[in-house]
């Protein structure tokens, strides 16, 4: 058993997200995994690391919860639909941090 202490947060808008260590990354829609660097037939890819689907590159990104970092988590929930990607960013950082 791990003791890695990973905390998980579905949005409103049904995006998932990981915090574990001080980063939030998201998590794939297929098997909410997170995704990993690969190829699909010869071409880099983004995929998930349980299926290996190729997914969104959104899902390779992952960041720190200092201010300065969240402009990714912003751009990935708008990426993903999302109505309010700033005020629901907000709201999964407190979610995951609990700050
Ligand atoms: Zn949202
Ligand atoms: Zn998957």
């Amino acid at each position: 058993m791990s003791t890695t202490h990973v905390v998980t947060h579905t949005t409103v808008c049904g995006l998932h997200f990981a915090y574990s260590e001080g980063t939030i990354y998201p998590l794939t829609p297929c098997c909410q995994a997170s995704a990993t660097g690969s190829f699909v037939q010869d071409t880099p890819a983004t995929v998930c690391r349980a299926c290996y689907t190729p997914v969104s590159p959104v899902y390779g990104v992952s960041g720190t919860t200092r201010p300065p970092q969240v402009s990714w988590l912003v751009d990935s929930l708008a990426q993903g639909d999302c109505p309010d990607p700033v005020g629901c960013a907000v709201h999964t950082i407190w979610h995951l941090t609990g700050a």
